[in-house]
């Protein structure tokens, strides 16, 4: 392969470094009718991070497979919430090293979460040699410059800066319709339990002027929804002097006039009134909240590092359904974290039966290694765990099933993104207050915004007729 010019050297902490400019290896067209398979675990900034990815190696000349064997290039990007993540990424990594005796020219890399977890790359470098590129969420720009220093065999430093917040870079998004918009990396807020500080960083906000000038892209571009993101979007600005807040920010989001805005995740502690009347005052403000339990017991919430109590939690719910009513309120709940006792259970029930959420994400605890609870004795049996984890989701999928039956009979405004998977004739998409509805109807239907009358509830989601 020929390779572009080195561009010269920069010096960066004192050290002379090489690079390749990424504009030149998108106009080289270096990787031209390779292909490249890209499997993504985890949350939305994973999926988000992923479109990333692709436009990236897809600006390389390479093209998309659905199939690992036979490419030419194997993209993990992982996720280190949960211990079953790891597993599964693992797992994988076994087909990886598979295929990898036969083709012995393909590229193996493994990206995001889990490569930022210290244990994670010391297992690697020890025991999964095959892997050949190893990189975290903050150096996903240089993956051009890794991949041809790979290929080439060439010394070419890339560079990882935590505190960058990178801008001008374009996405290969999934959609044309609904997009992610990040507008802020990491957390600050170091919940015992949780890695993510830890692998993605401490909090840094992007500008809201790139913000709202993406907003403003996407709109012109026909896109009909935008979810802001970040790992806790309401402490959105806090790092950043004179920089808008999150209600301030969402209210601009708002005068774009894209027709729909969402957000996740919020923090129930940043959680401030400004930002319920924002969403309570604004149409194109979606009335659906996810606002993470995780545990009902003020005594576990302490231990989780929280920084609220349950009384807290319950007052900041009232105060949020009572301003907007129609707002659809869903949670996350971890049960069995260490020193859990049946009244803490219990506890985390009564806020439940209190909250009546429209759905919830719940988990067993399991401790990732380097996070404060890891060091806490995990006590609770699996056994005690999984009865729990049962009876709260006997609960929690009757709520979910009341609250859906309440729309029999509405008509709601769908947001249509694709065809259904329940079979020939139906189309699905979302209503404002974020539930899943398969609508009888025909493709043309994708990417407007319908009127929808319910005529049948479950759990998960909903039934209705395009009017
Ligand atoms: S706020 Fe969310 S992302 Fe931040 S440490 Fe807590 S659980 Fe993790």
């Amino acid at each position: 392969m020929k390779l572009p010019d080195l561009k010269t050297a920069r010096v960066r902490n004192q050290q002379i470094v090489k690079y390749y400019e990424a504009d030149i290896l998108r106009n080289e067209n270096l990787f031209k009718g390779k292909k490249y398979f890209l499997k993504t675990y985890g949350c939305q900034m994973n999926v988000h991070d992923s479109e990333l990815i692709k436009n990236l190696v897809e600006g390389l000349g390479f093209i998309e497979v659905d199939k690992m064997e036979g490419s030419d290039l194997v993209i993990l990007n992982t996720c280190a919430i949960r211990e079953n993540a790891h597993d599964k990424v693992f797992g994988f990594l076994g087909r990886c090293k598979h295929e990898k005796e036969i083709n012995k020219n393909m590229i193996v890399c493994l990206c995001g979460c889990m490569a930022q977890e210290p244990s994670v790359c010391e297992e690697i470098l020890s025991k999964h040699k095959y892997i050949d590129l190893v990189f975290g969420t903050h150096n996903i720009h240089e993956l051009p410059n890794m991949l041809l220093n790979k290929m080439s065999k060439t010394d070419i430093e890339v560079e990882s800066k935590e505190g960058d917040v990178i801008e001008g870079l374009s996405y290969t998004r999934d959609s044309k319709i609904e997009a992610w918009v990040n507008i802020m990396y990491g957390c600050d807020k170091f919940c015992t339990y949780c890695i993510v500080p830890y692998t993605r960083g401490k909090q840094r906000s992007r500008k809201s002027s790139y913000i709202l000038d993406e907003v403003l892209k996407l709109k012109n571009d026909g896109y009909k929804e935008v979810t802001l993101l970040g790992q806790n979007v309401n402490a959105y600005g806090k790092d950043i002097e004179d920089e808008l807040s999150f209600s301030e920010l969402l209210r601009k989001v708002s005068q774009t006039g894209i027709e729909r805005i969402r957000f996740v995740t919020s923090h129930p502690w940043d959680f401030e009134d400004s930002l319920i009347e924002v969403i309570a005052e604004c149409d194109n403000i979606m009335p659906y909240i996810h606002l993470p339990l995780q545990s009902g017991s003020s005594r576990i919430l302490k231990l989780m590092g929280r920084r609220y109590t349950k009384e807290e939690y319950i007052a900041l719910f009232n105060k949020i359904k009572s301003r907007i009513p129609s707002a659809s309120l869903t949670t996350d709940i971890i049960v069995g974290f260490p020193g859990e006792t049946e009244e803490d259970f219990l506890e985390t029930l009564e806020v439940v039966n209190a909250c009546k959420y429209d759905s919830a994400f719940t988990f067993i605890f399991s401790p990732r290694v380097g996070t404060p609870a890891e060091k806490l004795p995990d006590d609770v049996p699996l056994k005690v765990k999984e009865e729990r984890l049962h009876r709260l989701n006997e609960v929690i999928n009757k709520y979910s099933l009341e609250a859906n039956e309440r729309y029999i009979g509405k008509t709601v405004k769908v947001l249509i993104n694709g065809i259904s998977e329940k079979g020939n004739n139906k189309v699905c998409g979302y209503t404002e207050t974020m539930k899943l509805v398969n609508v009888e109807g025909s493709k043309d239907l994708i990417g407007q915004i319908v009127d929808v009358e319910i005529t049948e509830a479950k759990s998960f989601s909903l039934n209705g007729v395009a009017k």
